[in-house]
């Protein structure tokens, strides 16, 4: 089979996750670098898997590259900024609930659009490239601008793009500004990862099946409605409309990652020329695996 190439793009994150003793374990997360750590783990080792975004020159960035590298992601498209460092959030926990602080003001991710070339070259003769709300959301307008065109120069030269809206409100000025991001970013994606819980209230959709349309009326070929335990609705062009339940899952015990990684088993699957219902079975499969355990990286069986 083909090898292939495959970059997301965004920001990974220090995440601190308390333990039992008052310490932390210093972790490193972020949606679309989830995704490409999954996807490391279940596509082939000859299929290149990369991952897209900015850095520091100090020690926490290089830990940060080093941790990639280790998970077999590539960090040939990572750019080094000096003066710059890497974002950084801690895990509270009160009485079970989970709460997060964000310290990611002088985070270098931020400028992962700004250098046009190097963004063309990173995405050059990807088969693949994933990128979602967040990555827009921290971007200045300028730069979400400037990524979008690059990644349509990508889509008109071959590559699929896909796109997870994952709408997170405190991260933009206003709602609306954050709807018509998103719309413009899925306008050029092959394939949109919306979840209901966000999609739905935001754009005051009644249901998956108006969240699938809205969304086809916007130029997708495939829409995947993501909707925690309830049933996946699903669009393609060649494959018309796809219901999946996913099989439920009684002891849930932390669902962070739970779309990052349900993304990665579907594209994964999508990849290797799965039909729709085997990529959203594979797809709630692995996500399954990771509502199971604690934290956003998960190791998985297959
Ligand atoms: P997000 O993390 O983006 O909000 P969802 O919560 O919609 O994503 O979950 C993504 C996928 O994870 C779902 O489509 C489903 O397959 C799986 N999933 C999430 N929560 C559960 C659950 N409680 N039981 C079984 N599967 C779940």
């Amino acid at each position: 089979m083909r090898k292939h190439q495959i970059l997301t793009i965004g920001e990974c994150m220090v995440e601190m996750a308390p333990r039992q003793d008052e310490a932390y374990n210093r972790n490193f997360a972020g949606d679309s670098f989830n995704t490409a750590w999954y996807l490391r783990q279940l596509l082939p080792g000859d299929d290149q898997v990369g991952y897209c975004s900015a850095v520091g020159t100090d020690g926490i960035s290089n830990a940060m590259l080093a941790f990639m590298q280790a998970a077999g992601i590539s960090t040939h498209a990572v750019r080094r900024i000096p003066n710059r460092t890497v974002g950084l959030y801690m895990i509270e926990l009160a009485n079970g609930e989970r709460s997060f602080s964000y310290w990611r003001g002088e985070s270098a991710a931020k400028l992962l659009a700004e250098d046009r070339t190097f963004l063309s070259e990173a995405v050059a003769g990807q088969d693949l490239v994933l990128f979602s709300g967040i990555t827009l959301a921290i971007l200045s307008e300028t730069h979400r601008q400037q990524l979008l065109n690059v990644l349509g120069e990508a889509r008109a030269r071959g590559t699929t793009i896909a796109f997870d809206p994952n709408m997170r409100l405190r991260l933009w000025p206003d709602q609306q500004t954050m709807c018509r991001a998103v719309s413009d970013a899925a306008k050029l994606a092959d394939i949109v990862l919306p979840s209901f819980d966000e999609d739905g209230p935001n754009y005051q959709d009644a249901s998956p099946q108006a969240t699938i349309e809205r969304y086809i009326a916007g130029g997708a070929k495939c829409v995947v409605v993501k909707n925690g335990p309830d049933r996946i609705h699903a669009f393609s062009e060649e494959e018309g409309h796809v219901v999946f339940d996913p099989v439920p899952v009684d002891a849930v015990v932390d669902t962070t990652a739970a779309g990052d990684s349900f993304n990665a088993g579907f594209l994964a699957a999508r990849l290797t020329g799965s039909a729709m219902v085997e990529a959203l079975a594979k797809g709630a499969s692995v996500s399954a695996q990771v509502i199971k355990s604690r934290g956003a990286l998960v190791a998985i069986e297959g």
